[in-house]
Formats: C-alpha cells, structure tokens, sequence
C-alpha cells in the first residue's frame, strides 16, 4: 500500500480495501467499475487507489472530462469562426490545446483574438468593451456548468447586449451513462458517478436508467466506500443507484439551477467526441434565446471528422482500453504535446495516467 500515508485517514483505508477484497472474492468473474468525472480521474490516480485494491477490480476512465468529449469538428468549427475578422472567441483554458482531426488549435491565434475566461460571465464584460467585436463564449461542459453558461445568455438578454452569442456543445451525463451501460463493448459493471454533477441534478435523476451506480465525492476515502457499494451490490445481485455523498448531494438536486438550465436549454442529439452521436445528451439553445445562438447567428457547419491517427481516446472513454494500450502514450503524445483530447486537460484519462501512474 504504497500511498497509503496519503490517506486522512489510514486504519479506515485498510478495512475498506480489506471489505473490497472479502466481496470480490464471493464474485467469480473480474468485475469493471467506470468512474464518470475527471474529478474522480485525477483523484484516483493521485492517490494511488488502482494500486491498492485487488487486480481483479478494474477501475476503468469514463467521459466524464467535457473537453475530452468535444468533437474535433466543434474545435474546426470554434477555429474557422476565429478567423473571422469580427468574431472574438471567449473560453475555458483547456479549449485552446485540444487538436482537431489535422492537428490545428485554437491556441495559434493571438490572445487578443482567443481570450481565456474563468467564467462565461466575464464574456459578457468582454463584449460589453467591445461593442465593434462579435464575441462568441465556447459553452462546453456537463450540468456543472451548463447553469452558469444559461444564467450568462440571460444577463446578455436582460443587457440587450446584441454582440453576445454561446456556441453551445453543452452536454448531459445520465443518457450517456445508459448508453455506456447498454454497450456490450464497454463491459461495465457499475458507475461511481460523479459528484459536482449529482449535486445539480440530485440522486432521482439516474433512477429510471436501470444502470448500477453510486454517487461519490472527491476524496480518497469518498471514492473507495464508493467501491465498496458497488461491489456489494454486484456480489448481491443488485442494479440500484446508491448515494455516498450525501453530505452533498440530495435526491433532487439544485432545483434552481435545474430551472435555470432548462429554461435557456432544449435536449438534442449531440455528437461526443470517439462515442459518435449519443441521442438525447446535448443542449441546444432554445429558439426563444436564438439571437445569442452562435450556431444560428454565423450558420456554423460541424464537419465531420476522424479522430487523429493512432489516438484511441475513443476506447478509452468508452473503458475498452486503459490509455497506456494507445502506442502514443508517453512517447509521440504528451502533456506538452497533446494528440488527442485525453492527454490535453489535466482531468483526461491519458494526462491523470502520464502524470500519476504511468511508472
Ligand atoms: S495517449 Fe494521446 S493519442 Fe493516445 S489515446 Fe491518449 S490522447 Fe489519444
């Protein structure tokens, strides 16, 4: 137990793990557990938690990082909407790193033209400075984000702010868990589900999914009673949605945030970067909020991409291979020199195994 001294609380760690050990044992197969939050990803892998249960449980890296998820078409889209004279991209920091199919970032243009914001809410002020520019905000994320990026298009309206737009490859994380779960490819046999998300959407909302899973929070311990739950179920026989973050997560969730959310936001089919179309996970800009749809206002085109030669995030989010499977791990793709959207942000699987486990 290597990392065990970075542990709150040691004594707790190993009778945990011991109680893992003691169910699995009962199991005659080798069971697959997802974790759906590059929260939990970079958790896991810091505090070394794969090297310390039994090789039979296999801790496998979801789609839970929203840049890793994001089209390569949607990043040649954001990139050709910068060149346009008028246009001033506003976005999250990793967005500027992430490739497209040939290669090409955002992050090529001046900082003047591709400006990093903390929150959509500072590309309100942006366009508010500049009333001669068209600024566009990159609304990427999951139900963490997806309120923040809807109360923003409602201060543009209430500041009839007419240079605004979101150009919005928002998505939602329940339909997508179903579609994992549905994947004969995928194997998986229960979701430690993520925890910022539950906490909008509240525990009720996987209830109708038929998928195994239990909401976890971020710490070490959070994640291995986590385990422990979804191995219980598994040697019981159980398919049920469990809640180990109560201290932050209820059964409902944050209802006003919900509203928010949907008032601003309609449910599309939407494209998840390697998984192909998943339908009923995107949030597309309701018609009543079009004139701050960038989408409609600049008639983007998404086109249709591979991903880059070699990259498998594609397997991996989907948990069919583990990032050190992919020939470019480590050599041809790193940190510093990104191929393929999981190495990119440090919550992607491939960065969190390059800087925590790749020894
Ligand atoms: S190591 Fe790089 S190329 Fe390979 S799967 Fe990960 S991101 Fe893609």
């Amino acid at each position: 137990m290597k990392f065990i001294d970075e542990y709150a609380d040691p004594e707790l760690v190993k009778k945990l793990v011991h109680l893992i050990q003691k169910d699995l044992e009962d199991i005659s197969r080798p069971v697959n557990l997802m974790e759906v939050c590059g929260t939990h990803t970079m958790s896991i892998g810091r505090s070394g938690i794969r090297s310390i249960v039994p090789d039979k449980l296999k801790l496998l890296s979801g789609p839970g990082c929203p840049v890793c998820v994001t089209p390569s078409g949607y990043i040649s889209a954001s990139i050709e909407l910068a060149e346009r004279k008028e246009v001033l991209i506003t976005t999250f920091g990793d967005m500027v790193r992430v490739p497209n199919s040939s290669g090409d970032t955002l992050g090529r243009f001046p900082k003047e033209k591709v400006r990093i914001v903390y929150s959509p809410l500072e590309a309100i002020t942006i366009a508010m400075e500049n009333p001669d520019k068209e600024v566009v905000f990159l609304g990427v994320g999951f139900e963490t984000t997806a309120p923040v990026i809807a109360q923003t298009i409602k201060v543009a309206v209430e500041n009839k702010l007419s240079n605004f737009t979101c150009l919005s490859a928002n998505k939602i994380i329940p339909p997508a868990l179903k579609a994992l779960a549905d994947n004969p490819l995928s194997k998986i046999d229960g979701f430690i589900l993520p925890g910022h998300v539950s906490i909008i959407l509240g525990k009720d909302s996987y209830a109708d999914l038929g998928i195994r899973g239990v909401v976890s929070g971020f710490e070490p311990l959070d994640i291995l009673t986590g385990i422990h739950m979804l191995i219980r179920q598994i040697r019981k026989g159980v398919v049920e949605v469990e809640n180990a973050y109560s201290r932050a997560v209820t059964d409902k969730g944050n209802e006003l945030m919900q509203k928010v959310m949907d008032e601003v936001f309609e449910i599309v089919d939407t494209p998840w970067r390697g998984l192909g179309v998943i339908p009923a996970t995107g949030l597309g800009i309701r018609k009543k909020y079009s004139d701050y749809d960038a989408e409609k206002k600049f008639k983007v085109k998404y086109p249709e991409e591979n991903e880059p030669a070699g990259c498998r995030c594609g397997e991996i989010l989907q948990g069919i291979c583990i990032p050190t499977d992919c020939p470019l791990f480590g050599n041809k793709c790193l940190p510093d020199n990104p191929i393929g959207p999981c190495m990119v942000s440090s919550e992607g699987a491939c960065s969190a195994y390059y800087k925590y486990e790749r020894n």
